[in-house]
């Protein structure tokens, strides 16, 4: 039997293979996609978050204008392709901490850097029943959730029925690295991109970060316009909200922690004050890295292999613009970003 050809081997279909793959696509690579289709994933147990303004201190987030204008768009493109909706638009609203908060927001919004990123900024309560938002809050632009699992879901559809996707673990030992490709399986690929989030990839000795985090989902008497976010954010889906998240650089596990529900339970009662009833918790590590930026690039000794990794916190915003601009590397089209090109730290 002939060898099979490809481009690219895409080694994981989280949120980074998924665009990786779609954005390949786009320009008429052949690709094929591993992918071992567990349920613990970063991606699977993801809140779905994009935020431009972010931090206790409340600053846009790394790289905001180059991320958030085409942020949405590429999402609703993407629905559009796979014919599904996910993306969710929705207003973040913020609610101040004490007046010297309110006054800070007053002087912070002269400026014109945030112009592009705010909505609105109440002085006054909004009226959501049970919600401590006695000085008002800063409403934000541009932000709101996707639902990670139906894209990813949709996207695998498309792959199966394309036959490029493989649901099975890649296994590392199987590789035959050559000069200019890579034999695996039977297939010679130019490369083999490896977008696994949190895993022992051996190729890789990298400074990876990982964070734990809870999110859970709670069923309370009211919905809201707004994604609520004080201490803790509360998503409104429907007839529950998705309350999160905790950060926990210790006991990365994939099981919820008591601890972790206790802070979030916490948080949760000093922002909402009516009852609820919790219907699901869980919890996921995040393939956070030593400087807060992605992985991506090749390796310094094996040039046959890529990586796309280190997406941390910020998976749903970060992914689309880098794996637009990784294919554009790996096609000679543009020079990879400093700051994110894995030759910092391999
Ligand atoms: C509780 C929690 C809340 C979060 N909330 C947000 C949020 O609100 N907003 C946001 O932007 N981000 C959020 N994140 C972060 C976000 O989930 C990540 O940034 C993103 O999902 C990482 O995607 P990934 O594709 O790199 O990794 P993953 O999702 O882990 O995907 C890696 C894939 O590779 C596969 N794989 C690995 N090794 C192999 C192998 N050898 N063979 C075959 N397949 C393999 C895995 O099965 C998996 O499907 C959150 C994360 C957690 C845990």
């Amino acid at each position: 039997m002939g060898l099979t050809k490809a481009d690219y081997l895409i080694v994981g279909q989280g949120l980074a293979g998924t665009w990786l793959a779609h954005e390949m696509l786009n320009r008429d690579l052949k690709v094929i996609i591993f992918d071992e289709d567990k349920d613990e994933t970063s991606s699977k147990r993801a809140a779905g978050i994009y935020n431009p303004i972010t931090g206790r201190k409340m600053v846009k987030t790394w790289r905001a204008d180059q991320l958030f204008p085409t942020l949405e768009n590429m999402y609703s493109q993407l629905e559009k392709k796979l014919n599904q909706a996910f993306l969710h638009k929705t207003p973040i609203y913020r609610p101040f901490k004490s007046i010297e908060d309110q006054n800070d927001w007053e002087v912070k919004r002269g400026n014109e850097i945030y112009d592009e990123y705010i909505k609105e900024i109440p002085t006054n309560s909004i009226g959501y029943q049970n919600i401590a938002d006695p000085y008002g809050g800063i409403i934000l632009n541009h932000s709101g959730y996707v639902d990670i699992p139906t894209m990813l879901k949709s996207s695998k559809t498309l792959f199966v029925d394309k036959g490029i996707y493989r649901g099975e673990v890649f296994v590392y030992e199987e590789m035959e690295l050559n000069a200019d490709s890579v034999n695996y399986q039977g297939i010679e690929a130019k490369k083999v991109i490896f977008c696994e989030g949190v895993s022992d990839n051996p190729f890789w000795d990298l400074p990876f970060k990982p964070v734990r985090g809870e999110i859970m989902d709670i069923a309370c008497e009211w919905t809201s316009d707004h994604i609520i976010n004080q201490g803790v954010f509360m998503i409104p889906k429907g007839d529950k909200f998705t309350v999160g998240s905790t950060y926990d650089h210790n006991n990365l596990t994939f099981e919820p922690q008591e601890s972790g529900i206790k802070s979030l339970e916490e948080r949760l009662k000093k922002l909402y004050s009516g009852s609820y009833k919790i219907l699901d918790k869980r919890a996921g590590v995040r393939p956070a890295t030593h400087d807060r930026k992605p992985y991506i690039g090749f390796h310094s000794k094996h040039k046959t292999l890529g990586i796309f990794n280190g997406f941390g916190t910020k998976g749903v915003s970060l992914t689309p613009h880098f794996a637009k601009h990784f294919v554009d590397v790996l096609l000679d089209q543009d020079e990879l970003d400093e700051e994110v090109d894995v030759q910092r730290v391999n």
